[in-house]
């Protein structure tokens, strides 16, 4: 068994989200399985310009390296990825991302062709990487260089599948009987993603709850019925954290480092930081509430803005870090306009800030809408901070209710104002009892969000196909 993963993005390379953190860390938990792999990423300019030790092997492919050996190839061209931003600008989506990703998944494929012709399972992911499934079982069916491949495709969400017109499709040169139910024919446009599903061997997504979520009208995007005429029902498997990059006491961007003997100390020193930082009051008895994320109607950082307003300076204090939606940066703005002593927010992509909100936060608030897995209340846990979350999606899979035993963050029963507000005011309670508030840290800091029980489902599910 070996297995060429390719996605749009992985860390340490190039990030925008979650998708990035997975690429990056499940090749090396599989690793640690005796699984091996291969990554192929586009080599973007960020890539480029981030000084990674990288070899040329031909006028389209570099290879850089993963962990100790794990070959990452990274597919080059100067008109589609030579450009500042991956999938856009802030005028929205490039217009050419079709024909962009359109040409990595050709030469995605040309890599296992030229590089790596034992590879037999190619792990594809998002609308960025659908492309290969559907050129196996078109354009390559018979080309006896691909005959021992199968296909795994993880959904990472739902709601981003790579939509496009029937004018843009007529370009790609695929057989005009692909545009139909049966292929890319969405409403009258092309879909990638649903392409992608119905050309795959096997669906996988990245929490149970969230897979089964997607099959139903609420959550699926339009997709639900899709999904569950697939022979192989999509199989959640959760996804972990890289516990060596979230890890309180060996982080290098923290100021002090601590772990689950030691974090009241640490943590003090983050949260006066920020405190400090802010020009917030400097207290330990005012809760400081974080955020880090994309700020988006999915995140519920719509809710946020209005929550928040309903709390004084006595009361909580908040950071809010993140990029995304105008309109929503609009109202977070006002808000922070409003409540300047307590509340800060800053609109950058900015990893080592994050790490010292994780890090200094009392609470982590996430009151998604929908969340397919959700990282960052997992890396808050490690960080012994109590996590406040929708019932969604893998929130719903990995925050345990404080009222329960092991109890380890907030659950909102619906995503509103009201029940955000309710929540906040009874972490806000919590806070005040210094015994319940170590008994839920120390019970994140013990629950298991390493790689390796998910790198062996994805073995399980491999071996399948
Ligand atoms: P997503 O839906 O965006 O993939 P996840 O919770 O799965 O959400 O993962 C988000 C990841 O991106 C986390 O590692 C989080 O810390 C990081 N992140 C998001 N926004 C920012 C930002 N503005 N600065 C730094 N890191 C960020």
């Amino acid at each position: 068994m070996k297995i060429a993963f390719i996605a749009s993005e992985c860390v340490p390379f190039v990030k925008t989200g979650g998708l990035a953190d997975v690429c990056g860390a499940l090749p090396l938990a599989l690793e640690r399985i005796k699984v091996p792999t291969v990554i192929v990423i586009p080599y973007y300019r960020e890539v480029n310009t981030r000084g990674f030790k990288v070899k040329q092997l031909s006028a389209t492919v570099a290879q850089t390296v993963l962990g100790k050996s794990i070959r990452v190839y990274l597919i080059k061209s100067k008109k589609y990825f030579d450009r500042v931003g991956l999938y856009g600008s802030a005028k929205g989506d490039f217009e050419d991302n079709l024909e962009r990703y359109q040409y990595f998944c050709e030469q995605a494929l040309g890599v296992i062709r030229e590089y790596e012709a034992d590879v037999n399972i190619v792990h594809c992911h998002d609308w960025q990487a659908s492309l290969v499934p559907v050129l196996l079982k078109t354009k390559y069916k018979k080309d006896t260089a691909f005959a021992r491949l199968k296909c795994l495709l993880t959904i990472h969400n739902l709601a981003f599948q790579g939509i496009f017109t029937y004018q843009q499709f007529k370009q790609t040169g695929f057989d005009a009987k692909l545009f139909g139910p049966n292929g890319f024919e969405f409403y009258g446009r092309m879909n990638l993603l649903k392409a992608g599903i119905i050309f795959s061997d096997m669906i996988t997504s990245v929490s149970k709850s969230y897979a089964a979520e997607i099959q139903t009208a609420d959550f699926g995007c339009g997709l639900e019925g899709v999904l569950k005429q697939k022979k192989n029902k999509p199989t959640g498997i959760v996804n972990g954290i890289d516990c060596d990059i979230w890890n309180p006491a060996h982080d290098k961007h923290l100021l002090k480092k601590y772990s689950a003997k030691s974090f009241v100390s640490g943590k003090k020193t983050h949260k006066e930081y920020l405190q400090k930082k802010f020009k917030f009051e400097v207290s330990p008895n005012v809760p400081l509430f974080g955020f880090v994320g994309r700020v988006t109607h999915q995140k519920g950082a719509d809710l946020i803005a209005e929550a928040i307003l309903q709390f004084e300076e006595k009361d909580a204090q908040f950071v809010i870090q993140g990029l995304g939606d105008q309109s929503i940066t609009e109202k977070l703005k006002r808000t922070m306009r409003l409540m300047k002593k307590n509340v800060a927010t800053v609109f950058e992509f900015d990893e080592r800030l994050a790490h010292r909100i994780y890090a200094g936060s009392d609470f982590f608030l996430m009151p998604s809408r929908f969340e397919p897995c959700g990282l960052s209340q997992m890396i808050s846990m490690r960080y012994g901070t109590l996590p406040l979350v929708n019932q969604t999606g893998g929130l719903a899979d990995t925050v345990v209710p404080h009222k329960k035993r092991n109890g380890t963050g907030f659950v909102m029963t619906k995503p509103s104002i009201d029940t955000l507000v309710a929540n906040i005011e009874e972490a806000i309670k919590v806070y005040a009892n210094s015994t319940k508030m170590k008994r839920l840290i120390v019970s994140g800091f013990n629950a298991d969000f390493s790689w390796d029980k998910s790198a062996k489902e994805y073995k399980k599910v491999y071996a399948c196909l």
